[in-house]
């Protein structure tokens, strides 16, 4: 084959590559873990092949030979009894021997908001799991006066306290690993509406948290209850996580909002958060009068979507709240209390769940979608807006690099000269003809054409 075809025949297969094929030579689909049909035999292959000396691989190739992924094994209790659950993961520091299609390629960190962190606050292990450095304690520290309460939330684009890097993660970027750790924030058109079977993104959200290390000794799958409609072990799994958090820890609620709305109690106003879906968990979430007021100013866009009736949203927006939590009961009913310290918001595509930072972002997301486009958002994590990397990254252009996209929304003088400079960076790195952009403000109706994809039909 001549180079051109050569590469050409990659990209094909890794835009594909949800694909992995078993030791056994059996191939099966990532994405089935997420369909209510096929997770069990996903299960069962993952199983098959735990612990053994030979692998499975996907369909990437680094120097000739195909990449292998290690199997993981986490047991949790549910219901007073061991459930057990399996998942793949790339092996560490080879995060870029997979493809940018590739539900294993690890983004170079200077791509995403990951870059702006300080060294140390995520070290990989040897076992390829994330040793991270949050802002927040999950432990509740006793004093005199009473729980001490974790400050509140750094505001979104601030400077950190050390030099040019963040010394620590937020919770909004910890959500924001989750994210790209559960491959949420990854597009393609095989994944169609999987994204709508909650119990198939709480998997995947678990899968990235049972792999992440905020203390000592503690993993993040053990504080962290996710919350979502129609998920049979979903109420199960938040009491056993509340009964492990017990007085001494903090859970970490996740899920998608139903609403967030100032409340008159009888001891005064407070914030009461509810998450969709959650009646079946038989939980309640209060926060203080002030949690309002701060989510309000941090994240307008969130709030002003949930002040809407649901129909009415364009957008769904994700919340991840930091609580101290109490189980009690009603009667014959379990309930879990949670009281907010730390609350952050992420705003996602309805369909998809990709996080999008404007209306701008979501309408060009909408159209790639549309278009049957294959595409990453990178994160912001806490980095400044001073670390550039693009809106989005198409991955199936051709190029092994993939190709960004940047958005431009605003026209100021102060803002001219930060286009001016992401300009030049993605045509020096890039050359002119291989990186997108829309000047929003300056032609708000008129989306460019976005770059050919490879193999697919023409868009225009
Ligand atoms: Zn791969």
């Amino acid at each position: 084959m001549s180079r051109v075809t050569t590469r050409l025949f990659w990209m094909v297969r890794s835009a594909m590559s949800d694909w992995i094929t078993f030791p056994d030579g059996t191939r099966g689909r990532l994405s089935w873990d997420g369909e209510a049909r096929m997770a069990a035999r996903w299960q069962a292959l993952l199983q098959a092949c735990h612990g053994q000396d030979m692998r499975p691989h996907c369909d990437c190739r680094w120097q000739g030979d195909p990449v292998p992924l290690v199997v993981r094994r986490r047991v949790r209790q549910q219901d007073g009894r061991p459930v057990e659950a399996f998942h793949l993961a790339r092996f560490p520091g080879q995060g870029d021997w997979h493809a940018p299609g590739c539900p294993f390629h690890d983004p170079d960190p200077a791509r995403s908001g990951r870059g702006g962190y300080e060294a140390g606050v995520i070290e990989e292990q040897a076992d390829g799991r994330l040793r991270v450095s949050l802002d927040q304690s999950l432990r509740i520290m006793p004093r005199a006066q009473g729980e001490v309460t974790p400050r509140a939330g750094r505001e979104a684009g601030a400077a950190g306290q050390g030099g040019g890097g963040q010394s620590q993660m937020s919770s909004l970027g910890l959500v924001h690993l989750l994210w790209e750790r559960a491959g949420l924030n990854s597009w393609s058109p095989a994944v169609g509406r999987r994204r709508l079977w909650w119990t198939g993104v709480r998997q995947a959200l678990e899968g990235a948290a049972s792999a992440i290390l905020p203390a000592r000794g503690v993993c993040l799958a053990d504080r962290l209850a996710m919350l979502g409609y129609g998920d049979e072990d979903g109420p199960a799994l938040l009491r056993e996580t509340a009964r492990g958090c017990g007085q001494d820890w903090r859970i970490m609620l996740l899920g998608v909002l139903d609403g967030i709305d100032l409340r008159q109690g009888p001891g005064g106003r407070f914030t009461s958060v509810r998450f969709d879906g959650a009646q079946a968990y038989d939980l309640r979430v209060t926060g203080d009068a002030a949690l309002h007021e701060r989510l309000a100013r941090r994240f307008p866009m969130a709030m002003r979507a949930l002040g809407l009736a649901r129909a009415q949203r364009r957008i769904r927006v994700v919340g991840l709240a930091i609580a101290s939590v109490r189980v009690g009961r009603d009667g014959e009913r379990v309930t879990v209390g949670c009281r907010v310290a730390d609350m952050v918001l992420m705003e996602v595509m309805p369909v998809t769940l990709i996080p999008v930072a404007s209306s701008h972002e979501l309408a060009v997301a909408t159209r790639l979608v549309a278009q049957g486009r294959s595409f990453i958002k990178p994160l912001r994590f806490d980095a400044t807006r001073d670390v550039v990397h693009p809106d989005f990254v198409l991955t199936d252009t051709g190029d092994a690099r993939g190709t960004p996209m940047e958005v431009f929304g605003r026209d100021d003088e102060a803002y001219a000269a930060r286009r001016a400079q992401k300009c030049a960076y993605y045509t020096a790195v890039y050359g002119q003809e291989h990186w997108w952009s829309w000047n929003a403000v300056a032609q708000p109706d008129l989306i460019p054409d976005f770059p050919a994809s490879v193999g697919g039909p023409p868009h225009g």
